[in-house]
């Protein structure tokens, strides 16, 4: 059953409000519940569930990605956008390389040097839907624990 520390394997569709299909796993995802791995309205309806269960989930924009702020637009060096050759076309989600790491974002316009990004994320303020598959659920191993991820198939692979 899922419940904290335990490594959970699963396939998913996500749709947006009106029913357009955003995402969805072609192999079983991994994460390791209790561990903020997944958004909370997804980890949530998750806790409980058994291998073999499918069940649907509508999450609201504050479980979800959280609402659009507002003075979210930023203008970073071109060089720091992370896999990117040239220049990035408007409305394409990139990531830039920050103080506090890798962040996804989008892009407003782009220059010779510069790029006005906005640093919502792409699926900010969506209310979300998610049809779930459960695969399979196991516990973490120690090492998976001390990571806060998933090893292996699915999860987390260490170069
Ligand atoms: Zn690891």
């Amino acid at each position: 059953m899922i419940q904290a520390d335990h490594v959970v394997h699963f396939r998913y569709r996500l749709s947006d409000a009106e029913g357009g299909l955003l995402e969805h796993s072609d192999q079983p995802m991994a994460y390791l519940h209790g561990h903020r791995n997944i958004i909370p309205g997804l980890e949530a309806a998750m806790a409980g569930r058994t291998a073999g269960e499918q069940f649907s989930v509508t999450v609201p924009p504050e479980q979800g990605y959280g609402l659009r702020q507002d003075g979210s637009r930023q203008r970073v060096p071109l060089k720091h956008l992370v896999g990117v050759r040239g220049r990035p076309k408007a409305g394409s989600v990139v990531w830039v390389q920050t103080d506090q790491g890798q962040r996804q974002v989008t892009v407003v316009k782009a220059g010779q040097f510069m790029v006005e990004v906005d640093t919502n994320h792409p699926l900010a303020g969506q209310t979300l839907r998610f049809e779930i598959e459960i695969v399979s659920v196991r516990e973490a191993t120690a090492e998976e624990l001390a990571h806060g991820h998933v090893h292996g198939e699915g999860g987390h692979e260490h170069g």
